[in-house]
């Protein structure tokens, strides 16, 4: 239908009115349909009831949601608007066991926590707000003939020959099935249900436009308030506790900071400070072991955009060499005159050194901050040094009240980790683009000499808090979007209409282009159309087009998607009991497929395969009595043995399917089998895909490194030796380049690939996730996976996954203005051309990292604007543009791009550069080009900005003095500085993992957030106040949490009270707490409801499901949990903050002498 051909009447659009008449969203608002389940994965499907457009902060967490930090006052909102059991609830137990919901029947009470998962949360990501968001990314046009054609080969059958032995010996178990080694034989290619381009109804009904009407014109820029710059005061006059000063000087007789005066400048031998330990003069640092150290630091203060420089300084090694670890920490800094230590803490903890606790690990590294023996040194006192949890509250309390209002250009949005709301007038909301600068330098040069990359952290279909408006979805008729003749942009807020509103100039290109008549309207006094409250892409940041069929593959419309299951059925995965959790999981999950609005059932169909040497196929064609297997044991030359019955609709052939999924494990029960094949199992997929002419996505379920016999056979070639040597990054490379092709193949067909790994031992991570990385798919590693403990991890990440919003078959192209273009990108996609980033699939949870570089000069009256364009066919099989448009200030002076950034960004930047340099280079060369730049951006900073001062001040930027302390934790991160216990492929999955994270993600896995559990009120709902990542932040009379994204740790002191240990583990003392529970036990008493809804809520909030892992303080795992105690040293040889800092600050004197 086509909606918005005629200007409407209606009220302005402004005020987010709920009832928006005319305008129909996909899943909101939408009655609750008779006969569908929709309780459980309630607000995925579609209609939920309570998801209206105007939904009232029922069930969204505006806390939870978007910051990725606690935040005790945001929690405080959310949790009281959640129903009771809201929490406890979101995540339903795994219903294994369950029956499977009839279709249409009512849910058992024990599915509701479905539902509840619906509703929740908001956070970037979580499946239940991402659901009512039914609208899948769109992108760039696709112009018929520049995307891969995809290769439109059928299925051939004639590889099918006599039933493979297998058969034979499968046939025994399977019971009541027909095997199908004979209807192979004749398959009709007839395609089965891939019903014919159904003509796609626009889904969403009329477009009415909202807005709070006032369109604000640009101001000038409202950055942060630079305040502080440099106007702090040195850390000899220690601040109040707590309390940072926004421009922090550091004084260089602080014994952390000032260098040897011999050294000054240059001395290598004055970094790490706090080591200590004797160095050769020419060290930099001490070696690691293994490690190479480049001779000298050569100091560069001009070498600034090569990338990976000559190893400047190798000393981000503070670390004495590891030996040394367990010694007694030597002495660490000289006398410092003048410098008082700090003895308060600013968060209540205990400071300073913990006699008994630091030494209490016998053999354990003193790494830390804590000085061993007595008398403890003074040393450069952590709380006078900029704080990540100061900033996070400071920007809590100062912005987080307030709505965000995008009408002004260059505006720097609130911090990831402050709840905020945000009304789109006129940009895209900082929920779907965050930038590294709000404010642009004008010239390149001015550009290169600060080194503060330009990028933009874009997240097409982020999910949105309930609060907020989902785009809208335009129509403009048959000839397609309104477009610029010239560059092809998206007619937006910025184009400029002249000559009585009969032509537009392009705010892009300037290129000046018709009106097409049907979308001629009256300009008034003003020059502004009159009908541009009327219309979202005249006054919104964000919005939808729907597509042509010139925007489709072949010119024809699309089929909806298919999922196909494919489930590793080796001994191991059969006997971890796997295969039956996998299978009975299914049972009920497959009636949440992702529905499109008001649809009544989701227009996905599925299919499936078991595999290990060989594949099996099944028909589970509604006509069937019972399923059929057709097996292919020559996976030489993958091929899909039926067409017909292979891909089928859930209801139609729910009984086949439920059939199916009960036998499959019983089949494979006695499997000796231990050999699998991985890529015959994504090609087989693929050629299914192919044979349906349709997009879609496989979610392959796999245990082992895939050594049988078949094309992408790999053999173990994990070496620990290699790390730190030049051939390291062999070990971050496939070791074969079978899987980019295939890849390759995927992506032009659309079909994306999600991975369930369940390793017992090395399996090449790296290597088989080649094919998921760049078809935009998600990988999830289950290492020994043991069905106790980790299956209510794997169901409820395998229950996003399959629920959550995506869309297939996507490109994605980002325009700019004149002057600057995007010239890199980062994050899980494919490119066959310079300017398109191509994903099979893309979900609300993926980030693409776009850099932009200068052309030409820029104004700063016109600004610089961008504008994401992201064509995709949604899970209905629309086919849809998102489009997405941010203003950017550009400025002449370097103050001002340093009052506008986003340290945030940056590190989500800077992270991915760096893991993407790996593939390329040693580890520490991509290490050293990360620190040398960031010592550049503040030297820069530094020489510029900063009003004048002793050289011997470290003085940073307000809106960058947490660089140092991030960098830091990018730097010692496990792929750049892997620990002992690091394993390969721990490696290269967390490489994958964070290249596509959005930038709340990345903050929180580079500096976890610390939760004092024993201060949480329980009597409120809000979080404890969160405090900084240090051993001597802890105190062994209490009880912490820590989370990352991917795990959360509870950490439990020696001398906590017995009470409190009964409460939380209900045993009766320290010693009886067991370390391999998985999940805290359910006790009726305040504080263990109040620590399990932390859990509960901190869980909703991230894309993943977290590990938790109990830690007893002094116990073995303790080791691993203070790798997470981001401000110490680590075992791994990673610096603390404060040595860093003092590293840093040694590196900006270098640069400006
Ligand atoms: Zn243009």
């Amino acid at each position: 239908m086509s909606v918005n051909q005629q200007a409407h009447t209606g009220p302005p659009y402004g005020q987010p009115q709920p009832g928006y008449q005319g305008y129909q969203q996909p899943a909101y608002g939408g009655q609750p349909l008779p006969g569908v389940p929709q309780s459980q994965y309630g607000a995925y499907n579609g209609p939920m009831p309570g998801y209206q457009q105007p939904v009232p902060p029922q069930g969204y967490f505006p806390s939870l949601g978007f910051p990725s930090k606690g935040s005790p006052v945001s929690l405080n909102s959310d949790t009281s608007s959640l129903a009771p059991n809201f929490i406890g609830s979101l995540r339903a137990p795994p219903t294994s066991g369950a029956p499977p919901p009839a279709s249409g029947a009512s849910l058992s009470s024990g599915h509701l926590a479905y539902s509840q998962f619906g509703h929740g949360d908001v956070q970037n990501g979580i499946p239940a707000s991402a659901v009512p968001m039914q609208r899948p990314p769109a992108s760039q046009p696709f112009l018929p003939g520049s995307a891969p054609t995809p290769v439109s080969q059928t299925a051939t059958f004639q590889q099918y020959g006599p039933p493979p032995a297998s058969v034979q010996q499968l046939s025994n178990h399977m019971a009541g099935m027909t095997i199908g080694s004979t209807t192979a034989s004749a398959p009709s290619p007839v395609g089965l249900g891939y019903g014919p381009p159904t003509s796609v109804p626009p889904v969403s009904g009329s477009f009415s436009a909202t807005g709070s009407g006032l369109y604000t014109p640009y101001t000038a820029s409202q950055g942060p308030s630079p305040t502080s710059v440099s106007q702090g005061l040195p850390l000899a006059q220690p601040l109040f506790p707590g309390q940072l000063m926004s421009t922090q000087r550091l004084p260089t007789q602080v014994p952390g900071f000032a260098p040897p005066p011999s050294s000054a400048g240059i001395g290598p031998s004055s970094y790490p400070p706090s080591t200590g330990a004797p160095r050769p003069p020419t060290m930099p640092g001490p070696p690691l072991p293994g490690q190479t150290v480049a001779g000298p630091p050569t100091s560069q203060p001009n070498h600034v955009s090569s990338p990976p420089p000559p190893s400047t300084m190798s000393g981000l090694h503070p670390g004495p060499p590891m030996s040394g670890l367990h010694g007694p920490p030597p002495p660490t800094h000289p006398p410092q005159p003048g410098y008082q230590m700090q003895q308060n803490g600013s968060f209540g903890q205990v400071r300073g050194p913990q006699p008994n606790y630091g030494g209490a690990y016998p053999g354990t590294p003193n790494y830390g901050s804590q000085p061993g023996p007595p008398p403890p040194p003074k040393r450069l006192d952590p709380d006078s040094i900029p704080s990540p949890i100061q900033v996070i509250e400071d920007d809590r309390s100062n912005r987080g009240s307030e709505p965000f209002v995008t009408g002004v250009r260059g505006q720097v949005p609130p911090l990831v980790t402050t709840n905020f709301l945000v009304k789109d007038q006129g940009n895209a909301s900082p929920r779907y683009i965050r930038c590294t600068s709000y404010n642009i330098p004008c010239t390149s040069d001015m550009a290169k000499q600060s080194q503060v990359p330009l990028a933009a952290v874009i997240k097409p279909l982020a999910t949105l808090p309930p609060e907020e408006t989902l785009p809208y979805l335009v129509d403009h008729g048959e000839s397609g979007p309104v477009r610029c003749n010239r560059c092809k942009a998206y007619m937006c807020p910025f184009m400029q209409f002249i000559e009585g509103g009969r032509r537009f100039q392009c705010c892009f290109c300037s290129c000046v282009t018709e009106v097409p008549p049907h979308y001629f309207q009256h300009l008034d006094h003003t020059g502004k159309r009159v009908d541009f409250y009327d219309r979202p892409e005249l006054s919104l940041g964000s919005y939808e087009f729907l597509a042509t069929v010139d925007y489709c593959k072949n010119n024809k419309f699309p089929s909806p998607p298919a999922f196909i299951f494919m489930i590793d059925v080796s001994y191991n995965a059969v006997k971890s009991g796997l295969v039956r959790l996998i299978c009975e999981e299914l049972k009920s999950l497959l009636d949440y497929l992702p529905r499109e609005g008001n649809m009544e059932e989701s227009a996905i169909r599925v299919g499936f395969v078991t595999y290990n040497k060989v594949l099996h196929f099944y028909n589970v064609k509604s006509s069937l009595a019972q399923p059929q297997m057709m097996v292919v044991s020559d996976v030489a030359d993958m091929f899909v043995p039926l067409l017909d019955g292979f891909l089928v609709n859930v209801n139609e052939s729910r009984t086949v399917i439920a059939s199916l999924l009960d036998q499959i494990p019983e089949m494979f029960a006695d499997t000796r089998e231990t050999e699998t094949v991985f890529a015959p199992v994504i090609q087989a997929g693929l050629e299914a895909l192919k044979a349906a002419e349709c997009s879609g996505k496989l979610f392959i379920f796999h245990t082992s490194l895939p050594i049988a016999e078949a094309p992408g056979k790999l053999k173990n070639r994990d070496d620990k030796k290699l790390i730190n040597t030049d051939k390291e990054k062999t070990l971050f490379q496939p070791q074969t380049s079978f899987y980019n092709n295939l890849a390759k193949d995927c992506v032009a067909q659309g079909c994306c690939v999600d991975l369930f790994l369940f390793p017992n031992q090395y399996l090449d991570v790296a290597t088989l996730g080649v094919v998921t990385y760049q078809t935009g798919g998600s990988i999830y590693k289950y290492a020994y996976f043991q069905l106790e403990t980790d299956q209510d991890r794997f169901l409820n990440d395998l229950r996003r996954d399959v629920q959550k919003e995506v869309g297939f078959d996507a490109v994605m192209r980002v325009r700019t203005s004149t002057g600057i273009r995007a010239t890199d990108f980062f994050g899980a996609f494919y490119m066959s051309n310079t300017t398109d980033v191509e994903m099979a699939g893309l979900d609300c949870d993926k980030t693409i990292t776009v850099e932009f570089k200068h052309d030409d000069k820029l104004s700063e009256d016109s600004g610089a604007l961008l504008q994401c364009a992201l064509l995709y066919t949604s899970c209905a099989g629309q086919r849809r543009l998102r489009i997405h448009n941010l203003s950017l200030n550009c400025c002449t002076q370097l103050a001002d791009l340093y009052r506008n950034c986003e340290t945030d960004t940056l590190i989500n930047y800077l992270a991915k550069y760096a893991y993407r340099g790996v593939l390329n280079s040693p580890v520490k060369t991509v290490r050293d080009a990360l620190i040398n730049q960031c010592a550049q951006i503040l030297a820069c900073y530094r020489k510029n900005c900063a009003s004048p001062s002793s050289a011997g001040q470290l003085i940073l930027p307000e809106c960058m003095k947490l660089l140092p302390v991030y960098l830091n934790c990018v730097l010692k991160s496990d792929v750049l500085q892997p620990g002992p216990e690091v394993t390969t492929d721990d490696r290269a999955y967390i490489r994958q993992l964070v290249t596509s994270m959005d930038v709340a993600e990345t903050n929180v896995f580079f500096y976890p957030r610390l939760l004092p559990l024993t201060k949480a009120d329980v009597d409120s709902d809000s979080l404890p106040a969160a405090i900084r990542n240090s051993e001597e932040r802890l105190s062994k009379g209490d009880i912490y949490l820590l989370e990352n994204g991917l795990n959360i740790f509870v950490w439990v002191g020696v001398n906590v009270q017995q009470g409190l240990i009964q409460n939380l583990f209900g045993v009766s003392s320290f010693s009886q707490i067991s370390s391999d529970l998985s999940t805290l036990p359910v006790l009726e008493n305040p504080f263990s409801k109040k620590v399990r809804s932390i859990v509960d809520m901190l869980q909703v909030q991230r894309s993943r499901y977290m590990k938790l892992i109990i830690v007893k303080q002094e116990d073995k795992l303790e080791m691993l949990f203070k790798h997470f105690l981001v401000e110490d040293k680590s075992l791994s040889g990673g610096a603390s903050y404060v040595d860093f800092l003092c590293h840093m600050h040694k590196e900006i004197r270098q640069l400006l002498s």
